[in-house]
């Protein structure tokens, strides 16, 4: 018995002792038989069909299984094959004498040629298994030759198809526009494609159209499969490609860090357009760094591009944490505004941020809640688009405020920007004097402050996680010209609907605390008895 095949007695003894665990590699330098890191050990099949073929047995120096043990990965070492009329008959002959091996159906003619290649020092002859002629799913086998004309390498299998459950009812173009519906494709950058395959899954094949949509909005390279009889969805995945890079920040504002260097998530190509944040300069052309360095000290131009992306990714990850994934697209934010602007804004009609440098204010730019603030107006218009005037206005500017001290975990809102006012905050959510109705002065960013405060104690009342979750899913409930009783009953049936109104005693109190409860809104409210006397009233009237 040569030493490889004592490793395969052992390896089969490992697999019966204990079937969870993965292979342990033998000292050995060569004949090493394992499956890819974490996987499951090698099917007893798969193991067959290494045992099946004695030349390979003899001469393999490793073989690799899949990571789910069920076939043959890779298989690496020096094996001489018979001179036909071409190499790639040659080659194909070898893979024939070792079906079992490779999974290789009887049939000849589901071995496809799928063409050769030389390179790195070896030529590489490429096999695929197609049924009917469609092509099956990961079922590429690549045979490379060496400069001494014996076969190196073998990498890859076909996969086992016992049968193949569907038919084809749906076109090409229905596939596509199925796939683009799916998405919720608004913006296409290049027409979309479909081929058909044959997607395999526990040993069943389904034909497949596998549809490629290149989309501006969802941004993404997309690759969904779509059954080719049901239209059903099987499959999505992303291949653009995202990758960290790092830029210089506050992580919060000038007078609470330094600047540091932080990641930068999710970048594209070399510009801080990312998955999730599309910064652009108003002042200057934008960054470009083609390593994905964006680190500038803090009087360069650029520096307050390379914050506000990684402020738009925090938040945009701390919405995407509460469950709301109508921002998943890049948000536009501009910043060094016009000349020495003194506001920052969300634009409706752009669905976009924008940022001054501020004249009498600090840049608006650089402080955390100035962001967190105005990407909150932009999360609450994607789920209500509230009035920006009254008690509508003032729930906007409250909840904006809101969510921005919670993601900061402070509730005073805009403390660098006004401290070149000598003032401490724009606004602090951990004030009590704001009470309705009488604090109401008919402006949105001071009658927010009724609002804001009263989202700020229900946070302190009921924890953070709660409370965030609780308002954002109070805003489904509002309509566009919401007071602050719609607003008290948006968070009770927000609570009754999430959470079995296990919160309806503590949201009661403590907006009463605020004045915010049905007595106070008496103008407003009738029972039904009193609708009753006002029709009884009109109708004795008018006639
Ligand atoms: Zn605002």
């Amino acid at each position: 018995m040569t030493r490889f095949m004592q490793l395969i007695v052992f390896v089969a003894l490992c697999c019966s002792l204990s079937a969870a665990q993965a292979f342990v590699a033998p000292e050995e330098k060569h004949n090493v038989l394992r499956s890819d890191d974490n996987g499951r050990p090698a099917s007893t099949r798969a193991i067959e069909g290494v045992m099946s073929s004695a030349d390979i047995l003899e001469k393999a120096e490793q073989v690799i299984f899949t990571a789910d043990g069920s076939r043959v990965s890779s298989v690496r070492g020096r094996f001489a094959f018979e001179r036909r009329e071409s190499s790639e008959a040659a080659v194909r002959a070898f893979l024939l004498a070792h079906r079992s091996l490779f999974n290789l159906p009887d049939d000849r003619s589901m071995l496809e040629f799928s063409g050769d290649r030389s390179g790195g020092g070896s030529r590489q002859f490429n096999y695929q298994m197609r049924i009917c002629d469609i092509p099956v799913e990961a079922s590429e086998i690549a045979v490379y030759v060496g400069n001494d004309n014996e076969i190196v390498l073998i990498n890859g299998s076909f996969p086992i198809v016992g049968e193949i459950a569907n038919s084809i009812s749906l076109d090409a173009a229905a596939a596509i526009a199925i796939a683009e519906k799916q998405l919720g494709l608004q913006k296409r950058r290049v027409n979309s494609s479909a081929e058909r395959l044959i997607h395999v899954e526990e040993n069943v094949g389904r034909v497949c159209y596998r549809v490629h949509v290149a989309a501006a909005q969802p941004l993404g390279d997309w690759e969904l499969l779509i059954d080719a009889e049901s239209g059903a969805e099987v499959s999505r995945r992303n291949l653009m490609r995202f990758y960290d890079g790092k830029g210089s920040t506050y992580v919060s504002h000038p007078l609470k860090c330094e600047p540091t260097v932080e990641t930068l998530p999710d970048l594209i190509d070399g510009t801080l357009k990312g998955r999730y944040a599309d910064i652009h300069n108003d002042e200057t052309a934008n960054a470009v760094s083609e390593d994905g360095t964006f680190v500038y000290p803090t009087h360069n131009l650029h520096f307050n591009e390379a914050m506000m992306y990684y402020l738009v990714n925090r938040v945009h990850a701390y919405f995407s944490g509460l469950g709301f994934d109508r921002l998943d697209s890049p948000m536009k934010a501009v910043v060094r505004y016009d000349v020495l602007y003194d506001n920052a804004f969300f634009s409706v009609l752009e669905n976009a941020l924008y940022f001054g440098d501020g004249y009498k204010f600090n840049d608006l730019a650089r402080e955390e809640s100035v962001c967190f603030h105005e990407y909150a107006h932009a999360a609450r218009h994607q789920i209500v688009k509230l009035k920006y005037e009254g008690e509508a206005g003032a729930i906007d500017e409250g909840v904006a405020d809101y969510f921005s001290a919670s993601l900061s975990d402070d509730p005073i809102v805009g403390e660098f920007i006004v401290a070149k006012m000598n003032k401490p905050w724009l606004r602090n959510l951990s004030e009590a004097q704001h009470h309705y109705p009488e604090s109401i002065v008919g402006q949105v960013h001071e009658d927010g402050k009724i609002w804001g405060c009263t989202l700020w104690d229900l946070r302190v009342r009921l924890g953070a996680a709660t409370a965030d979750r609780l308002v954002l899913n109070s805003l489904y409930y509002l309509s566009p010209d919401a007071t602050f009783l719609h607003g008290l009953n948006a968070l009770l049936l927000a609570d009754e609907n999430t959470s079995a109104g296990k919160n309806s005693a503590v949201i009661r109190e403590v907006l009463a605390a605020r004045g915010i409860c049905e007595e106070n809104s008496r103008r407003y409210i009738f029972s039904g008895r009193q609708i009753r006397q006002i029709i009884h009233f009109e109708s004795l009237h008018n006639n």
